[in-house]
């Protein structure tokens, strides 16, 4: 049977990064499929993202349409002490989403009928320039690319990469949202519509506002995010840390909810020790902390034949360059682009990877040095 002219994209993660490579393929005329592992609707994942423009970029060129704005607005940067006195402050504009703000506008804008939840990738096989993905449930698929976007902990980058792994940082950041209405009004006063931060001796917690649940940016319908960077050393400190309440060892994260009640007994103690008087009601506030280890992660390679990688998958650089979600869009835009422009799909993709791969190691590069600096890490 003589197949369509209209080339096929595989994507597997149905994340940011799956879902920015879907629609920048979609923009070009692509038959896309995505194919997530979880079964459930991902709605109530991660908390704040900083909106850079390569996220913007990427919805203009995918013709994405929000309705809402896609973030809330932060006037100053405030630099407090424990007593909660301002340190230092100064002028930066700029915006802050939320993964749930993003996530829902980019899956309503691909067609429902072409993600798959529940499909776990587990293999894959490569054959004249075609991609076979092979699934847990036995099913498979077949297109004439193949794009890992299944993030840090890639099955994607195992098959085609073996051994080429995260490691841990050294350090963890615990996390929260607080419903703005939540907060006592000294605490909201101080940190409303400002990126504010607290830095100690390897420590640094921080906070900006974000979108509420169902996206609203309207005041009084909007929560405080906040973020605290620890570290816990590899081995019982960190097990213990990534030890979630039914006693599993967890690859990297602790979702909400899911946290040890000595972990989260540990880790108010300290806020209600270390905490500025508004971070502290931020943590009192928080119904679900949950916590992520900090990982390094970078490939020396994104493109094996049909197969690519990209965002986490590829490169996760520390959350301090603010800019992972960003990069994710950038491999998804340029990716398109490169296709597009060159026609010739195997050129595209080598002149996409001298790019991107330029990119995620100076991010990557940048990220480990900010963050270590930080941290106080040598
Ligand atoms: C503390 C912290 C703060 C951050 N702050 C920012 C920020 O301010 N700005 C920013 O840009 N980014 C930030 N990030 C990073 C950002 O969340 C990610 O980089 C971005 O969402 C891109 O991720 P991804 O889609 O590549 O991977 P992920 O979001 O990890 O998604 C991978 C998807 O693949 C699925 N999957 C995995 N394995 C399989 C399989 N075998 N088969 C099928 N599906 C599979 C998973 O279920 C998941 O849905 C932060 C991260 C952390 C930890």
């Amino acid at each position: 049977m003589k197949r369509s002219d209209v080339p096929k994209a595989l994507i597997i993660g149905g994340s940011l990064g799956g879902l920015f490579a879907a629609t920048a393929l979609r923009a070009i005329g692509w038959q896309v499929d995505v194919f997530e592992r979880s079964p459930a609707v991902m709605d109530s994942r991660g908390g704040g993202i900083v909106l850079q423009t390569d996220v913007l970029q990427h919805f203009r060129y995918a013709g994405i349409k929000h309705t809402n704005a896609l973030g809330v607005r932060s006037h100053d940067r405030l630099y407090l002490d424990r007593a909660g006195t301002v340190v230092h402050k100064e002028p930066m504009p700029q915006t802050q989403t939320s993964w749930n703000t993003l996530y829902n506008s980019l899956v309503s804008a691909f067609p429902a009928e072409h993600y798959h939840r529940g499909m776990k990738l587990v293999d894959l096989a490569q054959n004249e320039q075609r991609v076979t993905a092979i699934f847990e449930d036995g099913s498979s698929a077949e297109g004439d690319l193949l794009v890992g976007a299944d993030g840090a902990g890639s099955t994607v980058r195992s098959l085609v990469l073996p051994g080429a792994g995260y490691t841990y940082s050294g350090y963890v950041v615990w996390r929260g949202l607080v419903d703005e209405d939540e907060l006592p009004d000294f605490a909201k006063s101080q940190l409303y519509e400002d990126f504010v931060f607290q830095q100690d001796p390897e420590s640094l917690m921080l906070e900006y506002m974000v979108p509420g649940l169902n996206g609203s940016i309207n005041p009084g319908e909007r929560r405080f995010n906040w973020l605290w960077y620890l570290k816990a050393a590899q081995g019982p400190e960190l097990d213990a840390v990534l030890t979630d309440h039914d006693g599993h060892r967890r690859s990297h994260s602790i979702p909400p909810g899911g946290l040890a009640v000595e972990q989260d007994a540990y880790i108010r103690e300290k806020g209600e020790q270390q905490a500025n008087p508004a971070f502290r009601e931020l943590i009192r506030q928080t119904k679900d902390i949950f916590v992520q280890a900090i990982l390094d992660l970078k490939v020396p390679r994104m493109v094996f034949d049909r197969v690519l990688l990209t965002g986490d998958a590829a490169f996760v650089p520390r959350p301090h360059t603010a800019g992972s979600t960003a990069k994710a869009a950038q491999n998804a835009r340029s990716l398109a682009q490169a296709i597009d422009d060159i026609g010739d799909i195997d050129t595209a993709l080598q002149v996409w990877q001298q790019q991107q791969l330029a990119e995620g190691q100076r991010m990557g590069e940048w990220g480990v040095s900010m963050g270590n600096r930080i941290m106080g890490i040598t």
